[in-house]
């Protein structure tokens, strides 16, 4: 029986190219997202058409039915849960803490951090111990120790928020077998950046990256998977920097 993964915010970038490598590995993938459904069932058919199983479900992380929602169609529709990514989240446009809003900070937080911490939550509650072998990987940023001064400071201590939730997190559920990682990547070409109104950000600023040049969604993705995978069997605590040396 394949293993199952569901990964928060599977329809587009990061999340997106981990479904699709998780598939060709094997996996059984669940995944959510918010609102655009035909890029969600676009990654579903994709999956399909090369064989492998997949589930896409609706829904808002922050909202606490949504998530539960989403482990339950998980556990439904495949049986078992073994690996889940909480890859879901959004940045604003960028201005310095000064000019924030408290709604843009709240929709931040709310989505960034609440919704992490609910996805974690679930996690922790229905993964299988033990022997199971299971595992959580959380999608943090590069941004939690830069800081984003003048672009996104609530983005980065969002981040920071899931450092500390994977270092706290990977002391509790270690003794039942479940590891837990983070991977922090840096510049990635994903819509990401135009929803933060720089669509151009990532090849601009990949520039001053030491390795040159931004990243892709994946070589995120391909961490993600080692971190779920035997291979990463004693690695839990860590988080791994996917940022061409930033
Ligand atoms: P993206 O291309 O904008 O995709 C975001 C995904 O999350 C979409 O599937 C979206 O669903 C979903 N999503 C957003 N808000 C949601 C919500 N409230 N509830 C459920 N799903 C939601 O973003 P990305 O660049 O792949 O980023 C993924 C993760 O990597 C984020 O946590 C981000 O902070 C982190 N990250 C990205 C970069 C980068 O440079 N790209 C760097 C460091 C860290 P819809 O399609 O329905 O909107």
């Amino acid at each position: 029986m394949s293993q199952t993964m569901l990964i928060s915010g599977g329809s587009r970038g990061i999340g997106r190219a981990t479904a699709l490598l998780a598939a060709g590995a094997g996996w059984d993938v669940a995944f959510t997202y918010r609102a655009n459904r035909t890029a969600a069932e676009q990654v579903v058919a994709e999956i399909e058409s090369l064989g492998g199983r997949a589930q896409a479900i609706a829904g808002d992380v922050a909202i606490e039915a949504d998530v539960l929602r989403a482990f339950d169609r998980t556990q439904t529709t495949f049986g078992r849960l073994d690996a889940v990514v909480v890859n879901a989240g959004i940045v604003g446009s960028a201005l310095p803490l000064a000019k924030m809003s408290v709604e843009r900070m709240q929709q931040m937080f709310d989505t960034n951090i609440l919704g992490a911490f609910l996805f974690a939550r679930e996690a922790a509650r229905r993964l299988p111990g033990q022997e199971g072998g299971a595992s959580i990987v959380f999608v943090s940023s590069a941004a939690a120790r830069l800081g984003s001064p003048f672009e996104y400071v609530d983005y980065a201590a969002s981040k920071g928020a899931i450092d500390t939730l994977t270092i706290g997190l990977s002391k509790e559920l270690a003794g039942q077998g479940i590891r837990v990682n983070a991977v922090r990547p840096g510049l990635i070409e994903t819509e990401i950046h135009a929803s933060g109104g720089q669509p151009d950000r990532a090849q601009r600023l990949g520039q001053t990256v030491p390795m040159a040049r931004p990243g892709s969604a994946q070589e995120v993705a391909r961490s993600i998977l080692w971190l779920c995978s035997d291979d990463a069997s004693y690695c839990t605590g860590a988080l791994l920097d996917v940022a061409g040396g930033r």
